[in-house]
């Protein structure tokens, strides 16, 4: 693996949770409409992730894997109009570069199949000519015993990826998502697009069947999404999820318009189940900040707060009547 990826790995993947959100990305940006994930002791033994995407053209399975090159994006000006959720190619090279990847594509025809250890090629063939993607990670940090080391047990680990496939439910109601860990389903949705049957798998039939459905529009951005009622809280902010564009965004400011919205309805130190999916022109939003693109920035942050809040007002208004 050459030191560049390796420190790439170091930014991109942290843990098997890390790995499973890039691959997922991958997966949803190749336009899947059912993805399975399946994992063995916590991502640790193994990661696969099969999907019925577009696939990789056989000639292009190589190229997949070096560093900074991505379908995604053709030049500099195309990254102030981001519609995918990658676009810095450094997904695949930097998770080859600390463990063993077998990956196997088709488009439809005849696919292909390769092998790399180290992020070093060690096999390559045909494969299947199933339309899709089957990735499989194991070996995870064999080289970088540092990062070995500072991984915690098989179940927090399993509850990282938990997370992040239940976030990946909620932004994507219309595909179907199979999380199997050590042989056991723990989610499956249906890919109907109702996001309230999502919020039921992930939070439990009887909150989802408390939450209020929020729906408000402006010049600039479109809001959708679910919150509980007010006597629904709880004492972590981490059931606040947000979406900008289909992606899971930490936003400090935005958590709080959140909170705002349900006013003095909240105790102190209590937080809303709440998920909410916001649409806009990607020119509004720089993805372009962090490595995992976990944190944005917004032009224009306070017009979105107001937008929130009113629009979970508004809800919970209505629900009043
Ligand atoms: P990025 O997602 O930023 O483009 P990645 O390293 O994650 O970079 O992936 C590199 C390239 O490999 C992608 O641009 C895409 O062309 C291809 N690719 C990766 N995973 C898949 C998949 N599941 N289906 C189709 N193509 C994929
Ligand atoms: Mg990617």
């Amino acid at each position: 693996a050459t030191l560049s990826n390796k420190i790439a790995a170091g930014e991109v993947v942290e843990r098997p949770a890390s790995i499973v959100k890039e691959l997922v990305e991958n997966a949803i940006d190749a336009e899947s409409t059912h993805i399975l994930v399946e994992i063995e002791e916590g991502g640790l033994q193994s990661i696969r992730i099969v999907d019925n995407g577009i696939g990789i053209a056989a000639e292009e399975i190589g190229l997949a894997f070096a560093r900074h090159a991505t379908s995604k994006i053709q030049s500099d000006r195309d990254l102030f109009t981001i519609r995918t959720l990658g676009f810095r190619g450094e997904a695949l090279p930097s998770i080859a570069s600390v463990a063993r990847v077998e990956l196997q594509s088709s488009t439809g025809g005849a696919g292909a199949g390769i092998v790399l250890e180290g992020g070093k090629e060690v096999k390559r063939g045909p494969a299947e000519a199933r339309r899709g993607t089957t990735i499989c990670v194991t070996d995870l940090f064999y080289n970088t015993p540092a990062r070995l080391k500072y991984l915690k047990t098989v179940s927090t680990e399993a509850g990282h990826i938990s997370d992040v496939i239940n976030r990946m439910a909620l932004a994507y109601p219309g595909i179907s998502f199979q999380y199997v860990s050590d042989g056991k389903t723990i989610l499956q949705t249906s890919g109907n697009g109702d996001l309230r049957q999502v919020i039921a798998q992930v939070y439990g039939r009887n909150t989802a069947h408390e939450m209020i459905k929020i729906d408000g529009t402006s010049l600039d951005y479109e809001i959708t999404g679910y919150i509980a009622r007010p006597m629904l809280t709880r004492a972590s902010r981490q059931y606040m999820s947000l979406f900008i564009n289909g992606r899971y965004i930490r936003n400090f400011k935005l958590a709080q318009a959140i909170q705002q919205g349900f006013h003095t309805l909240l105790p102190i130190g209590r937080y809303p189940i709440a998920v909410i999916q916001l649409k806009m022109d990607p020119i509004l939003i720089d993805v372009n900040v962090h490595p995992a693109k976990l944190e944005v920035r917004l032009s224009k942050e306070e017009a979105l707060s107001e937008v929130i809040t009113t629009s979970i007002k508004q809800a919970l208004r209505a629900e009043a009547l």
